[in-house]
């Protein structure tokens, strides 16, 4: 059975040291935390305010999902724009769709103010489509996306498929027919099966590398305001009316304000003493999956790339697909490589089931990526594929599939920047600024992040 090892993790300081929290503090800002979502959190309110911020972190800075995901930078939801309209209605959802484009923006601005020379690299990536409803699924969120006066994804569908003749009319405009030849060439692929290609801006990172290096950024010019506690699990939160008390076992935290970037899925028990109760809502809105990948070292002879693939052909934000990766890798001391990494189905996990990064790799998982590969990407029936990685991570899903991310309407003391979902670092990253701005005390828009103000 082999072991969960992330190639993010992996290339991470293992020699910085971890401090742990020792006394009882009081702060401004608590967040409980420190994955993306926690560190830019941190950030846009130490630059934008001028709170003092401790993040509390129950094991090692980006150790979650963050330090288990694809690292593709993506600007889509998963459940697709059109789906977001039915939900929020077409401002809402072009507001929501607006706002993750533009946290590419705020990732810059992350990387300018850090000073970081991490890889992040930008490129034009793919999507294939194995059948005529998955088509036809895209092109109407294109359509949606059209009317909104949002980008439209260019798609390319083999000039072979007989479908063709079939596609409605208002859909023209919104694709262009190429030979299959062409297709499968974006793709990468030799297998026949896929149909159309999308093409969108994705990048690639390493989103625990990134979180390390804008740490040592915030201890160096906010030494005074800003502190990271890592092996400080947060047991409880006790709101009150103004503030509130966390507790972390052998000591408190006093703070005006409390952010949870906890992913969601997690066993910390809220308190509300000012208000109606929170801590049921809070747990019953978001359900578990698990997340499998495994990635292998090539010669660095390949430009880097972001290809996911839908092989199932019903359409849909309920279906899982392949998603591929291939960038620079630096793996020991000074080799480059290039690694490539793909993720497949995930698991739905029980409400009870205790997840752990601890657990094995499940050699099924293992498996079913394995056949992804030799079937679509990597084809050559003689290649011994080494997969040197094998990692999995843990995403909390909420029901709309939509990040969390707001006030607490029972009490403001509480905001939330959570929710992974399948897609979650420009919108950790886009939550962040929106928290600071809470904090800030401006005036923030209603939006599709926002925390439902009725009970579930
Ligand atoms: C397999 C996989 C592939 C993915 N691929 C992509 C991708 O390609 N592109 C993309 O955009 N997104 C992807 N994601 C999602 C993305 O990784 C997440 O949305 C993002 O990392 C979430 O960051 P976070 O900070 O919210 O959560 P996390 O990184 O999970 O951080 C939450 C932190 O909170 C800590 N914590 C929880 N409870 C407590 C407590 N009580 N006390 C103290 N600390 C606590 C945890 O230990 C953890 O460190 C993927 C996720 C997975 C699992």
């Amino acid at each position: 059975m082999k072991k969960n090892i992330s190639p993010w993790l992996h290339q991470l300081n293992h020699a910085r040291i971890h401090t742990k929290l020792t006394a009882d503090i009081t702060t401004d800002v608590a967040i409980v935390g420190a994955g993306i979502a926690g560190i830019s959190t941190a950030f846009f309110i130490l630059k934008n305010t001028d709170k003092k911020v401790a993040v509390l972190e129950r094991f090692k800075l980006a150790h979650g999902a963050t330090g288990h995901n694809a690292g593709q930078v993506v600007s889509y939801f998963e459940i697709g724009f059109a789906h977001l309209v039915q939900e929020f209605g077409v401002e809402l959802a072009t507001e929501g769709q607006r706002a993750i484009e533009q946290a590419w923006t705020l990732l810059d601005e992350m990387y300018t103010d850090g000073g970081l020379d991490i890889p992040l690299s930008r490129f034009v990536g793919y999507a294939g489509l194995v059948s005529y409803e998955q088509v036809l699924w895209h092109l109407e969120d294109s359509l949606s996306r059209q009317s909104a006066g949002l980008e439209v994804e260019p798609m390319r569908i083999c000039a072979e498929e007989d479908f063709v003749e079939k596609i409605p009319q208002k859909y023209s405009g919104l694709y262009s027919i190429a030979p299959a030849k062409e297709v499968l060439a974006t793709l990468e692929t030799k297998q026949q099966k896929f149909v159309a290609v999308l093409s969108s801006q994705k990048g690639c990172i390493n989103s625990a590398l990134f979180c390390q290096e804008v740490l040592q950024y915030l201890l160096g010019k906010y030494p005074e305001r800003f502190a990271l506690y890592e092996h400080t699990p947060v047991h409880k939160v006790i709101l009150h009316q103004s503030d509130a008390l966390l507790d972390a076992g052998t000591h408190t935290i006093s703070a005006m304000r409390v952010v949870l970037c906890t992913n969601g899925f997690e066993n910390l028990h809220i308190i509300n003493e000012h208000g109606l109760e929170v801590d049921a809502k809070y747990h019953h809105t978001l359900s578990g999956k698990i997340g499998y990948m495994s990635g292998y070292l090539e010669t660095l002879n390949k430009t880097p790339t972001a290809i996911s693939y839908y092989t199932d052909p019903t359409p849909g934000p309920d279906n899982s697909y392949y998603y591929l990766t291939r960038r620079s890798y630096e793996y020991e001391k000074d080799t480059e490589h290039n690694l490539i990494s793909i993720g497949g189905p995930d698991l739905d996990i029980e409400e009870k089931h205790v997840y752990s990064h601890e657990d094995d790799y499940p050699e099924e998982h293992e498996q079913k990526i394995d056949e992804f590969v030799r079937e679509v990407y990597d084809t050559d029936p003689n290649k011994k594929i080494d997969y040197v990685f094998t990692w999995h991570g843990l995403m909390g899903y909420t029901k709309n599939k939509v990040r969390l991310v707001g006030i607490e309407p029972q009490n403001q003391v509480l905001l939330y920047n959570l929710g992974c979902n399948g897609v979650g670092i420009l919108p950790s990253i886009y939550g962040g600024k929106k928290i600071a701005d809470h904090v800030a005390g401006k005036l923030v828009a209603a939006s599709i992040f926002d925390v439902p103000s009725k009970k579930e």
